[in-house]
């Protein structure tokens, strides 16, 4: 069974016989002395282990592990420090004031007007009188409603706005 493996230099992917594992040899691409690993590996794997600790904390996207780090922080006194401290206050700055979270539904056909179609006007209208500070977030909606006039079933779509206000 060979085992293959990334060159930690040159990233050069290598097969080798399992019986050499363990040993030291030349990397065919770069000449750099490299061990064998003890068994196959995949190649994200050889990675992970080569990135320096910093860069595999900041792809970890969890915020557990930016506590984790934000603690470790202050005893290493890294670089880093200032802009792990400053990531933070944009996420506050998303609560504004204490207004409550509302949510207004506008349907399409609400908007219709003398057979017109006002819907993106109505809609604008309303985003601009809300402020996008305030926004949080927009649904679309779907749904059946029964035509008194043409004494059927239609299908229609809308929209939901959450925000604060
Ligand atoms: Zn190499």
């Amino acid at each position: 069974m060979d085992i293959i493996f990334e060159c930690p230099n040159c990233n050069q992917e290598l097969a080798v016989d399992s019986s050499g594992a363990g040993t030291n040899i030349e990397c065919p691409a770069c000449g750099d002395t490299i061990t064998i690993p003890a068994g196959p590996q995949n190649p994200p794997d050889s990675r992970e282990l080569v990135v320096p600790n910093l860069t595999a904390s900041a792809i970890n996207a969890s915020a557990a592990a930016k506590v984790e780090k934000h603690l470790k922080v202050p005893v290493r006194n890294t670089p880093a420090e200032p802009l792990i401290a400053k990531a933070k206050p944009p996420l506050g700055a998303r609560v504004v004031g204490d207004k409550q979270v509302r949510i207004k539904t506008i349907r399409r056909a609400s908007c219709m007007e003398s057979g017109h179609d006002n819907f993106d006007e109505v809609v604008s209208k309303f985003l601009l009188e809300v402020g996008e500070p305030h926004l949080m977030s927009v649904h679309t909606v779907g749904y059946t409603y029964f035509d008194v006039a043409t004494q059927k079933m239609l299908t229609d779509y809308g929209v939901l706005v959450v925000y604060r206000g």
